[in-house]
């Protein structure tokens, strides 16, 4: 007798032998801190990470009710400083959090993706456990080992350390506000397109550990998305179970790239955008479900229109101009020239690769027609996400994100999509071929509005 295929997202931490283990997702699970943090946290005072926004459960504050449940332990709150924008995880803020939990013997994060991701790192730098007690369903990063910092003004994702335990109570997460539940549901529709740009990143011997079998669950995970009626309780844990088992999934491939391909990369330059210019920018998964639907549209048009099978190997060449378009891509954000420089550091690494990797590209090519059904099966059409968005009243348009993204800034940000870090999406084959201009921008934007996305 075989055993049954893992199914829910404690049981593909087991299958995949994470070392996050324990989770505890369900209405209430907030009783289940006591044990979890009997079982995974050592004797002595606890760190409680948080940013001090008040968020409610019942007629409670959920950080009131943990620390409820922890009486009896020592307990040392660490508030994160919240700027204008909110938590910002620049080098200055996680100095402050490690330094503020010097000392302690566990920590517990409260809060939504930014103090998990903050959790994380202070529990790596400082070498403690960590339990997470997730307060929204807004992105799939509770669930992984890795944490998206600020580094020199760009946004990377970095290493950290895995939660030891996860407790999601769905009556916390279910009086979230609501945007940070669309948001969730602009992360977790991803999956119908960011793993064809980390397939094609494998195939072409540009990155490495494509598993299907970890993404095709997160893929599998996201139907319900369309079919559920958000009013369903069903349909909020539906949603948070596709965010963990993509959050697990990232972990256990190591890299965030099979969920997060031009999509994410788009919504990390809006980020950047706004970062530079000081101004404030909508939620991760808004950006991300916004730019989902023009990613489809994207891969639809290079799989259908532009036939990416007859490119000539070694005419996949960068533009002579490489730099000084990389550089022109920042230089009106950031007249310092920090953030370009960071950005040309990663993407010269980049193409420095695809430089000596030309055995690999030319094999990709020799079997197109195997990869091409690959692809075609991992892009989904831009009517998919933006069914799902509508579905749950989320954000399909950049005009309609908060604040509004014009038809300027959503333009630069595609247009520098192959300009901003070292990891390769199709836009880096479009570049090479000489094929990533305002036209195939434009027609792109089109597709997407007849989704029902795009500008
Ligand atoms: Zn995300």
């Amino acid at each position: 007798m075989t055993a049954a295929p893992p199914r829910t997202a404690a049981e593909f931490a087991a299958a995949w032998d994470l070392p996050m283990r324990t989770i505890r997702s369900m209405p209430g699970a907030l009783d289940a801190l006591p044990d979890v943090a009997a079982e995974l946290l050592p004797a002595g005072e606890l760190g409680l990470l948080h940013d001090g926004i008040p968020k409610a459960v019942g007629a409670s504050d959920v950080l009131t009710a943990v620390r409820d449940r922890l009486a009896g332990r020592s307990v040392r709150t660490v508030t994160a400083a919240v700027g204008a924008h909110g938590v910002v995880l620049d080098e200055a803020t996680v100095r402050a959090a490690v330094d503020g939990s010097r000392g302690v013997t566990g920590l517990i994060s409260v809060g939504s993706g930014t103090v998990s991701d903050l959790g994380k790192a202070v529990a790596a730098e400082l070498d403690l456990p960590l339990v997470a007690v997730q307060t929204a369903a807004s992105v799939n990063g509770y669930a992984d080992s890795l944490s998206v910092l600020v580094r020199n003004g760009a946004k990377r994702t970095l290493p950290t350390t895995w939660p030891r335990g996860l407790v999601i109570d769905h009556d916390v997460v279910g009086q979230a506000p609501r945007a940070l539940t669309r948001s969730g549901i602009g992360d977790a529709v991803a999956a119908w397109v960011a793993p064809a740009d980390w397939y094609l990143a494998n195939a072409l011997g540009m990155d490495q550990g494509w598993d299907e079998d970890a993404i095709a669950p997160v893929v599998r995970a996201a139907q319900p998305l369309i079919d559920l009626d958000p009013a369903e309780p069903a349909a909020l844990a539906a949603l948070l179970d596709i965010l963990t088992i993509g959050g697990l999934a990232i972990g256990h491939t190591g890299s965030t790239a099979g969920l997060s391909g031009v999509e994410h990369l788009i919504s990390h330059l809006l980020d950047m955008a706004a970062m530079a210019a000081g101004t404030g920018h909508d939620l991760h998964g808004a950006q991300v479900g916004v730019a989902t639907v023009v990613s489809c549209a994207l891969w639809e048009i290079a799989l259908q229109d532009i036939d990416l099978g007859s490119l000539e190997p070694a005419a996949l060449v960068p533009p002579e101009d490489l730099q000084e378009r990389v550089l022109a891509s920042w230089a009106g954000l950031d007249p310092t020239g920090r953030v370009g420089a960071e950005c040309w550091r990663s993407v010269r690494r980049k193409f420095d690769m695809w430089a000596t990797n030309g055995g690999a590209v030319r094999a990709f090519f020799d079997d197109w027609p195997r990869h091409e059904a690959i692809l075609r099966r991992l892009a989904h059409p831009p009517e998919k996400p933006a069914t799902a968005l509508a579905n749950w009243s989320a954000t399909r348009t950049f005009s309609a994100l908060t604040p509004a993204v014009d038809a300027k800034l959503a333009r630069w940000a595609l247009r520098s999509l192959p300009f901003m870090r070292d990891r390769f999406t199709l836009t880096d084959l479009l570049l090479l071929a000489g094929r990533w201009d305002d036209a195939l921008i434009d027609r792109v934007l089109d597709r997407a509005a007849g989704a029902g996305g795009g500008l």
